[in-house]
């Protein structure tokens, strides 16, 4: 088998809506593969680098062989990443394999992956937004979300990331408010977002320790690792961070920074390949690694193949809602039943396209290159 075609393209969901960065990589054998890369601004950036600077690498390889056409990827061009757009191109171009040698050998990823710990998985609600409402509309927003039966809750404040500890006792009623509503012993966690200064992180993560949440999500800013440092020691709760790091070296000086709990991102992060290293790594640390996920269609779907593969793993998996607007160019969303995602055996990740409404949605991406 070899890749004959490599189509990088948006898929646009309606004005103000947004759009999602997606490829396609086809094959000599008819078959395709589906992949898709971080929506930062679009993933404009993702698309051109698979457009300009894989595609020439990709076009003749042997899509079964995902980790070393990764790794020549990775260093080829590895001064333009390896971090953000780099990374999530390479990760939108790995997912596409996993799903294309899925579909070659008839098997679900999940099982190419060694099997499933878990083939029914719990979600946690991930419900964002927070820092803008009040406390009774936080409570409002959380009751909905309990509808689905979510195993978890977590609270993100999505705060401005210029500013620091900008409301720290409006954010912890905030906090006490959701813990009276679920009542104790529900499981919650706390993302600030990047919110808060050492020393305001550490005054809401006491208040989040007497209020029982399950973990303490990006106190700090992300790239001020020694904060990270200060705080996981000063508190007992359980310090999560990792959705903004790309590289296996980014998760381990986190991880030496003492965070408990790492987040890296299937989408970002170098796809089943990449991320499955990092699973390794947190395993050998003794850390959990609990993936971010937000992207509600394939990144969402990879997402949970990949979790059910992670032996031990007890935690739920992200999940940022329905969005039925992005459903509608699969004939097989993927959605919760009674509280679980239930992994299915269709071969690769079990995505079936609606070509007449990806059709209508789709804007293929024009490489500069060819301008
Ligand atoms: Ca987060």
């Amino acid at each position: 088998m070899k890749i004959t075609r490599v189509e990088p393209f948006h898929v646009s969901w309606g004005s103000g809506r947004g759009r999602s960065a997606w490829v396609r990589i086809w094959t000599d054998t008819g078959l395709f593969g589906l992949g898709e890369a971080s929506p930062m601004v679009h993933g404009n950036a993702s698309l051109e680098i698979i457009a300009s600077a894989f595609t020439p690498a990709l076009l003749g390889a042997d899509p079964m062989e995902a980790r070393v056409i990764q790794d020549r990827l990775f260093h080829e061009h590895i001064k333009v990443g390896p971090e953000g757009a780099y990374a999530a191109a390479l990760a939108a171009v790995d997912i596409a394999l996993w799903d294309l040698k899925g579909k070659a050998l008839g098997q679900p990823v999940w099982k190419l992956l060694g099997g499933a710990w878990r083939r029914e998985l719990p979600f946690y609600a991930s419900i964002g937004g927070n820092g803008q409402r009040t406390v009774d509309e936080v409570c409002r927003v959380v009751e909905g979300w309990l509808e689905l039966g979510p195993a978890q809750v977590k609270i993100r404040f999505d705060a401005d990331k210029t500013t620091r500890d900008v409301d720290l006792a409006g954010d912890i009623a905030k906090a006490r408010a959701v813990r009276t509503l679920v009542g104790d012993g529900f499981p919650l966690a706390f993302d600030s977002n990047n919110g808060y200064s050492v020393q305001g992180a550490i005054r809401v993560g006491r208040a989040l320790e007497e209020l029982g949440y399950v973990w303490f999500e990006e106190p700090v800013q992300h790239y001020h690792v020694e904060s990270f440092a200060k705080v996981a020691a000063a508190l007992d709760i359980a310090v999560s961070a990792g959705e903004q790091e790309y590289t296996l070296q980014g998760i381990k000086r986190l991880i030496e920074a003492g965070v408990d709990i790492v987040q890296p991102d299937i989408v970002k992060t170098g796809g089943f390949t990449g991320l499955g290293d990092m699973a390794a790594l947190a395993r050998a640390y003794g850390v959990d690694l609990v993936p971010h996920q937000t992207q509600p269609s394939i990144g969402h779907t990879a997402n949970l193949h990949f979790v059910a593969s992670l032996t031990h793993s007890h935690h739920p998996a992200e999940y940022n809602g329905p969005r039925e607007i992005q459903d509608v160019v699969f004939k097989t969303p993927v959605r919760p039943t009674r509280g679980k995602f239930v992994l299915s055996d269709a071969p690769g990740l079990g995505l079936e396209l609606d070509e007449d409404e990806l059709k209508k949605r789709m804007v293929p991406w024009e490489s500069s290159a060819a301008r």
